[in-house]
């Protein structure tokens, strides 16, 4: 079995890490109130998508 050569170090270890980082996937700032959503979806804060008010949500203000 194939098996390193050496050990990698601590040092290169997590400089090789330092690309890696933990990202959201697919949220977007909605268009009309700018809360951050998830792309393709009702924003759930004022119900829009597409540019017009699918779901009615009760309250639109800010807490
Ligand atoms: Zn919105």
């Amino acid at each position: 079995m194939a098996v390193p050569q050496r050990r990698i170090s601590k040092t290169r270890k997590r400089l090789r890490r330092t690309h890696f980082k933990l990202e959201v996937a697919g949220l977007v700032a909605c268009p009309h109130c700018g809360e951050m959503i998830r792309s393709h979806h009702v924003c759930p804060k004022c119900g829009y998508y597409g540019g017009k008010e699918i779901v009615k949500v009760p309250a639109e203000e800010e807490k």
